[in-house]
């Protein structure tokens, strides 16, 4: 390379942000060596309409993530349907992320299947690029599982660089060369930048981030607070935010949900749904030592949302005391109408017995029967036991939320 010059000198900030390619469709390509060189589509389940993702194999033919499976069967009559494994998809993801850290400690798991590695401070291990290449190399290597990787001085550049890209890129902007190359790039396209900021900017001339530098931040900071000065500083290629190892402290909030049949009214089977779900948040919160008091149950259809938050007492991780309010909820609070989506929501979760409570004790055989529940299901496998409501229970899978994360609380699926 005529210009590796440029890559000997210490960066400022050196970012990396390692991007899996189509993650699901790959895990299914190598765990089913059949379906290698074929076009993929991974569902929520086998009666999932909606594609999650799909292989490279199915993009080259137009279908893409998202994609109603109808629509992509027209355009690739030969695709074959796989439904997601979420615990296989979060294994892998943890073994991803764990070999990252070998790498640098400094990781914040971004999602599933991203993570931003800040290689500032170990680079007398090598130069920023030699790193980030180790990173994608060890990872193909390791796992088999292909990944694109942008290499830049800050955040937002690095995710630019990675999408530019893909399978299997490698796009390095240097920190001192990010804002020139950013300078023709269109604001939305900035991870973070959604189209509402866009059409605020636009309304004062700026499309590209070039433009923003016109625009004095003080116009940002006024309209959306420090967050503002933020974006502004972003189109330039100088992203501040750091790179965040993941907090240990408990989550703000902890919730499950579920995708219903599209408009479903009925009660019962509204029932069930929350039924699984509070039992599943209750075992989550046992699992990691928490509880909580206040509880938001909410149903959603394209146009209508009911929700309710119910103060309980005491706090609890136990689902028998969260069952009357399903019904409650379902009485008093669902209107009726079709429902496409539950969600049950800890508002609060706290570390257990920080407020014991004379008057309102838990009941101590509950705590033990939930806690040998707890001990089989983690032996046996999830809902080796349950309660006989459950039996009608969803066969629609579990997903893998936004809010995943190898470790802690949000390592659920
Ligand atoms: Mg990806």
């Amino acid at each position: 390379m005529s210009d590796s010059w440029r890559f000997r000198v210490r960066w400022s900030r050196a970012i990396a942000l390692v991007d899996m390619n189509a993650f699901f469709a790959s895990i299914e390509q190598l765990d089913f060596p059949e379906l290698r060189d074929r076009p993929v589509a991974v569902t929520n389940g086998a009666l999932g309409t909606c594609i999650i993702t799909c292989s490279y194999e199915a993009r080259r033919f137009g279908v893409h993530t998202g994609m109603r499976l109808r629509e992509a069967r027209r355009l690739c009559p030969g695709l074959v349907q796989r439904s997601a494994r979420p615990q296989r998809y979060a294994e892998i993801s943890t073994r991803i992320m764990d070999l990252l850290t070998t790498i640098t400690p400094d990781l914040e798991v971004f999602s599933v299947d991203e993570a931003f590695l800040d290689f500032t401070h170990c680079q007398e291990l090598g130069s920023p690029v030699a790193l980030a290449r180790r990173a994608q190399d060890l990872i193909l290597r390791e796992t088999g599982l292909p990944c694109s990787v942008g290499l830049s001085g800050d955040k937002t550049t690095a995710k630019y660089a990675a999408k530019l890209k893909k399978p299997r890129g490698f796009v390095v902007i240097p920190p001192w060369e990010a804002r020139i190359r950013l300078s023709p790039v269109p604001v939305t396209e900035l991870c973070g930048i959604k189209n509402g900021i866009g059409s605020f900017l636009a309304a004062r001339g700026v499309h590209t981030c070039g433009e923003m530098a016109r625009l004095p931040p003080s116009v940002l900071t006024r309209r959306f607070g420090p967050p503002g000065l933020r974006y502004w500083l972003m189109a330039q290629g100088a992203d501040p935010d750091p790179v965040q190892p993941s907090d240990p402290r408990p989550p703000r909030t902890l919730g499950h949900g579920k995708v219903t049949p599209p408009g479903t009214t009925e009660r019962e089977l509204l029932a069930v749904y929350f039924l699984h779900m509070i039992e599943k948040l209750a075992a989550r919160l046992r699992a990691h030592n928490l509880e909580a008091q206040n509880f938001r149950f909410a149903t959603y259809s394209r146009t209508t949302t009911c929700e309710a938050v119910h103060r309980l007492a005491v706090a609890t991780n136990d689902a028998s005391v969260l069952r009357p309010y399903v019904t409650r909820f379902l009485n008093d609070v669902w209107t009726g109408q079709g429902v496409d989506r539950i969600h049950v929501l800890a508002l609060d979760p706290r570390a257990c017995g920080r407020q014991a409570d004379l008057w309102n004790a838990p009941d101590p055989r509950r705590a033990r029967l939930n806690a040998a529940v707890d001990a089989i299901n983690h032996r046996f496998g999830p809902w080796s036991v349950h309660p006989a409501a459950l039996l009608e229970r969803s066969p629609s899978p579990d997903v893998i939320a936004p809010a995943w994360r190898p470790r802690g609380v949000h390592r659920s699926v």
